[in-house]
């Protein structure tokens, strides 16, 4: 007889269908509501997820998934590894201090935030030092547990691993973090005593590590950190997540633990190894629907892999979703405007869970051929239907010939042609392209939007302000000026609103960090350009300069990253068809005479796979891609790319390979630590290292721009040297902008002109 098959969860979305948590958030944030009211929200929101998931049939439904802002905080809070300068002295950490921590004090800077594995999740990066004190500060996980226990649910705890907490965080002091193993692992002990105490039976650990590149001593630490754990009075389930577990298999395989959860979404062909070599006593948790995602499950192809498993092993097995469901939307119920076909091939979490059960009961031998049939005829329609695939794109990707993705010219003719004719003055001066998004025109096109404002007043009132700026860039003397972006309401979805095979819902939000949260599109299609796109307000914007306006445009591989993409084909081949599609709106800006059009690739780092061995391959489309949007464009004509994130070092020869005439990469931050990658490597092209940091209130003063640009200039050429800021200028006000771009310009002709004295100096004869 073979064993009951459980199902399971990994973690479900705590932001609520409505938002109800960022709402909650925010009002007490502001004043507007009291501690009491926030934890209410949350109870509310917690039992109402603990219900659905209970109600869907899912066994092992976790607990302290739940978070107020992070789960990586939350662990910091559970450990007591408060920075000093929040000044906690020891004991249960407060929710000011919890707050303080992600947020900032007026005393002390908020701690630094960065992106959980290759998700669009951010999490608050732990900051450690040799001497960081860990003690249990407390209780959220007990508390969590024995609420679920109160409302009848007996929960599993989610933790995350110590390892993976080590392995994510800051050393301070740069000393070994695994030094820190001995003294955290007792903390972890101590709680997971107390779980076991209330009743729990499992306790989930997540290691996400374990699908990353791992060296010896990463490894080791696994090791030790479980023959530790493994002594708790608990079963542990660790949990693998975000890829295959691949040359770590053999240590996970020697951890004592009761449980292993593998994806087998992102990696299925890791089933049969990690079926042999996980000894047999344990329970496999297999990762079949897709925590990432939200189109449905070939529920037929999930089948099949839990069979596999079935066979290759003849103990305990549970069925879940990939990972944690915290990645997809809550509810596709909420979604009332959208149309059924398209609703018919989507499933978010509470849709994941009924797939979870139905695939769990169906390996029980209660398989509900309803609900199989439908999701097979769902499958179907989504195969063929005619609006997900266009004969005409797909003949037009058959025909791409490498040429298309080569300039006519290499870069040294083209910049000499551009020159002739752009007449620039060395360091030229521009922005990354948005200007302050104004409350007043954030509320005019949401009046817009509701219908409340007519196109053409919209229009008016958008091409005043557009002038406006034009004609401040131009007084303050802006070499190349951009247009603002005031009629766009977001880099991505201003685009995947004007193009073929994307959808946009109406409440499909994911958090993002915090309170905040993003709703990406949908790209569930063969992608094309009706018509253009960007050409008018670029056009407006020229008529009220006689410089050269920046055409502004969003690369392939920044849609494709902050999207929720297609599944049915690589994304290398998805990523390609929004190329050509850019690459349409390149050509049509440049025959309507731009001159200068700059395609931001913002997220071009972020999207670099987590095993190292990957990064070649993904690196080699997503540049083909670039290449592709830019490749048509006669060599007059001046093409610019944008970066975000300061770490380019060791991907600088990809970022070379993207052949733009102009890059813009932030940097102020760190200090220009970029410009070390080029010492060793001489970028060929022109570069503007940001010189202004966007991201902070400050306004940076005329002399510290100098001094970055003089820095730049001991690795740099002056001919290829570019002044900007660092990123987008849409989330600050005018009141900084103003000052910051002006000193910007300043600095920019205090360096020119002592390049000019330097230059006259060395042509006087001797
Ligand atoms: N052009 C965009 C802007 O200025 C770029 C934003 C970004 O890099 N994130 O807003
Ligand atoms: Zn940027």
């Amino acid at each position: 007889m073979t064993s009951h098959i459980l199902s399971t969860n990994l973690g479900f979305p705590r932001i609520g269908s409505h938002r109800e948590l960022k709402k909650a958030l925010e009002n007490y944030w502001s004043g507007a509501s009291t501690a009491q009211e926030l934890l209410n929200t949350a109870a509310a929101l917690r039992a109402r997820h603990w219900f659905v998931q209970q109600k869907a049939g899912i066994d092992h439904v976790p607990s302290n998934d739940f978070s107020f802002y992070d789960q990586v905080l939350d662990t910091i809070a559970m450990l007591g590894a408060v920075p000093e300068r929040f000044g906690h002295k020891g004991g249960a950490v407060p929710l000011d201090v919890y707050f303080g921590m992600a947020r900032g004090t007026p005393g002390a800077p908020a701690m630094e935030m960065t992106k959980w594995f290759d998700t669009n999740y951010h999490y608050i990066v732990p900051e450690l030092t040799a001497d960081t004190p860990f003690a249990l500060s407390g209780s959220k996980a007990l508390d969590e547990f024995n609420e679920a226990k109160f409302l009848g649910l007996h929960t599993r705890p989610v933790l995350i691993g110590p390892v993976t907490f080590l392995k994510i965080a800051k050393m301070r002091d740069g000393t070994d973090r695994w030094a820190l193993l001995p003294r955290l692992l007792p903390v972890y002990l101590k709680l997971l005593a107390a779980l076991a105490q209330a009743g729990a039976g499992w306790v989930q650990i997540d290691e996400p590590c374990l699908v990353g590149d791992l060296d010896d001593a990463a490894q080791a630490a696994l090791r030790s950190a479980y023959a530790v754990l493994s002594q708790a009075p608990v079963k542990i389930l660790l949990a693998t997540y975000f890829g295959a577990v691949d040359d770590n298999l053999d240590t996970l395989a020697g951890l004592q633990v009761a449980g292993v959860h593998v994806d087998l979404v992102r990696a299925p062909e890791q089933l049969d190894a990690v079926c042999r070599a996980i000894p047999g006593g344990r329970t496999l948790s297999l990762g079949v629907v897709n925590g990432r995602n939200i189109w449905k499950t070939a529920l037929t192809d999930a089948e099949r892999l839990i069979e596999r498993a079935r066979e290759l092993r003849g103990g305990a097995l549970m069925v879940g979703p990939s990972c944690s469901l915290l990645h997809v939307p809550v509810d596709l119920d909420t979604e009332i405007a959208m149309d059924t076909e398209l609703k018919s091939w989507l499933a978010f979490a509470t849709q994941k869970l009924d797939e979870v059960a139905a695939l769990t009961k169906a390996a029980n031998g209660m398989r509900d051929s309803r609900y199989f049939n439908a999701n097979a005829q769902a499958l179907g329609s989504r195969a063929t239907s005619a609006r997900i695939h266009d004969p005409v794109v797909k003949a037009r990707l058959e025909a791409v010939t490498p040429d298309m993705a080569e300039r006519a010219a290499p870069f040294k003719a083209r910049i000499a042609l551009q020159q002739s004719l752009l007449k620039l003055p060395l360091l030229p001066t521009t922005s990354i392209g948005s200007l302050p998004q104004t409350q007043e025109i954030r509320e005019l096109r949401a009046a817009f939007k509701k219908g409340a404002v007519d196109q053409a007043s919209y229009d008016r009132q958008i091409e005043e302000k557009t002038a406006e700026a034009m004609r401040w860039q131009d007084e303050i003397g802006i070499d190349v000026p951009v247009h603002g972006e005031y009629e766009r309401n977001d880099m991505v979805e201003y685009f995947g609103e004007q193009l073929r095979g994307f959808a946009f819902t109406e409440r499909a939000w994911v958090q993002s960090y915090g309170s905040r949260c993003v709703k990406p599109p949908l790209i569930f299609g063969d992608v094309s350009r009706p018509k253009p796109m960007t050409l008018y307000w670029t056009g407006i914007a020229q008529r009220y300069t006689k410089k050269p306006v920046k055409g502004m445009l969003t690369g392939p591989v920044t849609i494709l990253q902050w999207s929720f993409v297609r599944d049915d084909q690589p994304r290398s081949e998805t990523c390609r068809q929004i190329a050509l599609a850019i690459r349409d709106e390149v050509l049509d800006l440049e025959k309507a005479g731009v001159a200068i059009i700059q395609i931001d690739e913002a997220a071009l780092r972020e999207g670099l796979p987590i095993r190292k061995a990957q990064w070649r391959h993904y690196l080699d489309w997503a540049v083909e891609a670039f290449r592709l949007t830019a490749g048509g464009v006669a060599p007059a004509t001046q093409i610019h790319t944008h970066m975000c994130y300061s770490e380019f070092n060791d991907i600088i020869a990809a970022v070379a390979a993207m052949d733009a005439d102009v890059i813009s990469i932030e940097t102020s931050r760190s200090a220009m630590e970029l410009l070390d990658a080029f010492v060793g490597f001489a970028y060929p092209n022109d570069i503007g290292p940001g010189v202004y940091d966007i991201h902070s209130p400050r306004v940076p003063s005329q002399a510290e721009m100098e001094d970055l640009l003089e820095k730049a200039l001991k690795v740099l050429s002056p001919q290829q040297l570019w002044v900007n800021p660092d990123c987008g200028l849409k989330t600050r006000g005018w009141a900084e902008v103003k000052p910051a771009l002006i000193a910007m310009v300043a600095a920019a002709k205090a360096v020119r002109g002592r390049l000019a004295a330097q230059q006259a100096e060395r042509s006087i004869p001797a």
